[in-house]
């Protein structure tokens, strides 16, 4: 079965179950009026307003952007490459370009996040408060909202360097900004003008800063930034396509809990026909309130790491070890499959190894947990 016709079945077996089932769960936050422009820095009209009636088929911002590229054809995949960060066949024009890394709240108040449906990996990570927040790398798919937008975190910059994506974000800690000012990552910040950016009526700040793939294109082809790095080359891109991985243990159901109060606990159900896991928080399924379809994952990787408060930072912000080498966990095809991390530098690939080598990733959107090394990770 194509992602797409996956997709689309997911969003109706969703859409039916929130309209039957799920009010509250699924409601849908979709922008539908026109929204300001990229970088107005406008405020809201009214933080309380409430989302707009008929929601549910968000604009992108006024201003546009440059010409969106042709749409993945149906089936997707008979005519393209693999996109290098999920494998995914995609027309070359789509995948020949630089991949966008935009940092999303995960604070209850920023549920459900739009664009994660079209993300082709995402990255979350535990931030100071007990919460976590995501970085979701765009690239051969475009979507048309995105957001809520935050703030970034030093430790997001290593699978930055890693692909060679431009990060795109609202301000970030001061330790951000300190490596910022001496790594090669190309920075889109809403802070400092990027005039991607622009605020929605119906959620309250800091949770309502939203942007589109086509905005942040049109930045960053306007710094000459529309090419791909050369050499960038992420560690954990699929292998070739394979039959269901074997010599794992049955991983049907996940639970993840990241520590501190602020968190909600993780799930992921794997799908059997489809061969994803579905995402659930508060075990409810994730859905993209972008466009009502649920977020699925290919891959799921556990990355046990080390993290630790950052001496005398006043809000508690975290050092989080992207560099050496740790415990991993690759759910994959309803298994799960055990190994290590390892990454020499913050440049060079992370890499996944188990008792027979070298663990593969299959095609399709991956999602990597960051975790603290006493984060709680069951499955049966
Ligand atoms: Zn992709």
């Amino acid at each position: 079965m194509s992602r797409r016709r996956l997709r689309r079945g997911l969003a109706l077996v969703l859409t039916l179950a929130c309209g039957l089932l799920l009010p509250l769960a699924c409601a849908r936050p979709a922008p539908s009026g026109p929204a300001p422009p990229p970088g107005s820095g406008a405020e809201p009209a009214s933080p309380s307003e409430p989302p707009a009636p008929g929601a549910g088929q968000p604009s992108p911002p006024a201003g546009g952007g440059p010409a969106a590229p042709p749409p993945v054809p149906p089936g997707g995949a008979q005519a393209g490459i693999p996109c290098p960060l999920d494998g995914v066949p995609a027309p070359p024009n789509r995948v020949d370009q630089v991949a966008l890394a935009v940092v999303l709240d995960n604070h209850s108040a920023a549920r459900p996040q739009a664009g994660l449906s079209s993300a082709c990996l995402v990255y979350e990570f535990p931030v100071e408060g007990g919460m976590t927040r995501l970085l979701a790398f765009f690239l051969h798919a475009e979507a048309a909202v995105v957001g809520p937008v935050r703030s970034a975190r030093d430790y997001m910059l290593d699978p930055c360097l890693e692909t060679g994506a431009i990060l795109c974000h609202i301000g970030g800690s001061p330790q951000a900004y300190e490596r910022l000012a001496r790594v090669k990552v190309r920075s889109l910040d809403d802070m400092k003008g990027a005039g991607a950016y622009y605020r929605v009526s119906y959620r309250r700040p800091p949770h309502n800063l939203y942007t589109a793939t086509s905005a942040l294109r049109q930045a960053a082809a306007a710094r000459g930034w529309a090419r791909r790095s050369a050499g960038a080359a992420w560690g954990l891109a699929p292998g070739p396509a394979v039959s269901p991985a074997t010599g794992g243990e049955p991983a049907a159901t996940i639970s993840l809990r990241y520590p501190g109060p602020g968190e909600p606990y993780l799930g992921y159900r794997y799908d059997p026909q489809a061969g994803v896991f579905l995402r659930l928080v508060s075990g409810e399924p994730q859905i993209d309130a972008a466009n009502g379809q649920a977020v699925s994952v290919a891959n799921l990787v556990v990355l046990r790491t080390v993290v630790t408060p950052i001496a005398g930072d006043p809000e508690g912000r975290l050092r989080v070890q992207m560099v050496g080498e740790g415990e991993a966990l690759l759910f994959r095809g309803g298994q799960v499959f055990k190994g290590r991390w390892s990454k020499a530098a913050p440049a060079l690939p992370t890499r996944l190894s188990g008792p027979a080598g070298q663990l593969v990733l299959g095609p399709g959107p991956t999602w990597v947990e960051v975790v603290p090394e006493e984060a709680v990770v069951q499955w049966r």
